[in-house]
C-alpha cells in the first residue's frame, strides 16, 4: 500500500505543476483574467456598438488608418506607447484632435512579467508623461500582466483594457484578419488591431489597412456604431484637452 502511494507521488506532483503553470499562463495572458488586477474586455451588450482598438502606434503608417476611419465617421483607440509619441507627437495630436481616444501602451513595449514593481511602474509613468495626462486607459505590452501592475495603474488612475476579439493583423493577410474580426463582433465587442508593429519606424499594415477597407463598409451595413473604450465601457470622461471627443455616455450613430 505504501509503496503504491510513493508511485503516485510523482506523478501527483507533476500534475500540480502543470495545472500551476497553465493557471499562471491564463492569469499572466488570458484576456479576461482579472487575476492581476480588474480587466475590461468588453462592453456592455444592450448597444449596437463596437470600440475597434489599435496598439504599437504612433507609426507612420497611423495617418492611413486615420483617413480610413474618418471616411466612415469611425471612432477609435489607439494605445501608443510613450516613445513612439515623443519620436511623432505631431501623430499622436492628429489621432487626438480627430476625435479618437488615446491609451498608455507602455514606454518601450517591453514584456512584464518577471518585471520589478518599480519597472513596471516607470514603463507606465514615462508613457503618461509622453502622451499627456488626459491619458485614462492602459494596456500592456503583448497582453502580459504581471505583480505590481494594479498599484502602478492605481497610482496613475489608469484603467486597464483587454480585448474580446483579435485580428491578428501582425501574421495574418487582410482577408484572414477581416474574416476573424467578423467573427468576434457582437454588441459590446472590443477589437484588437495594430497600426504599428512593436516600435518598429514605418512598418508595414498593409494587412491592417485591408482589413479595414473590408470591415468599414461591413460594419456599417450591419447597423454597428464605431466608438471609443470609454465610450462604450461609459467609463470616465477622457479629459479637457480631447477636442473632439464626447464624453457622452450614448454612442452617437454613424451617418
Ligand atoms: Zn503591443
Amino acid at each position: 500500500m505504501d509503496t503504491r502511494r510513493v508511485d503516485y507521488l510523482p506523478y501527483l506532483i507533476l500534475l500540480l505543476v502543470a495545472a500551476f503553470v497553465g493557471f499562471m499562463a491564463w492569469a499572466v495572458r488570458g484576456k479576461s483574467s482579472q487575476v492581476f488586477g480588474p480587466t475590461i474586455w468588453h462592453g456592455p451588450d444592450d448597444v449596437r456598438a463596437i470600440a475597434v482598438t489599435f496598439d504599437d502606434g504612433p507609426s507612420e503608417s497611423t495617418p492611413e488608418v486615420l483617413q480610413l476611419l474618418a471616411r466612415y465617421d469611425a471612432h477609435a483607440t489607439f494605445f501608443q506607447c510613450g516613445a513612439s509619441a515623443r519620436r511623432l507627437p505631431e501623430i499622436t495630436r492628429a489621432v487626438r484632435e480627430a476625435g479618437h481616444e488615446v491609451g498608455n501602451h507602455t514606454e518601450r513595449h517591453p514584456r512584464l512579467w518577471l518585471r520589478s514593481s518599480g519597472f513596471i511602474e516607470q514603463e507606465l509613468e514615462a508613457a503618461q508623461r509622453s502622451l499627456g495626462a488626459e491619458t485614462r486607459l492602459f494596456r500592456p505590452s503583448f497582453g502580459v500582466r504581471w505583480f505590481g501592475l494594479a498599484a502602478a495603474e492605481r497610482k496613475l488612475e489608469l484603467t486597464r483594457v483587454m480585448w474580446s476579439g483579435i485580428g491578428c493583423d501582425w501574421r495574418l493577410d487582410a482577408e484572414a484578419t477581416a474574416k476573424r474580426l467578423k467573427d468576434a463582433t457582437r454588441p459590446g465587442a472590443i477589437l484588437l488591431l495594430h497600426d504599428g508593429r512593436e516600435m518598429q519606424p514605418a512598418p508595414d499594415i498593409s494587412s491592417t489597412v485591408g482589413a479595414l477597407r473590408i470591415m468599414l463598409p461591413w460594419w456599417r451595413e450591419q447597423g454597428y456604431h464605431l466608438v471609443t473604450v470609454s465610450q462604450l465601457c461609459r467609463i470616465s470622461p477622457i479629459g479637457p484637452k480631447s477636442p473632439g471627443v464626447s464624453s457622452s455616455p450614448s454612442p452617437k450613430p454613424s451617418t
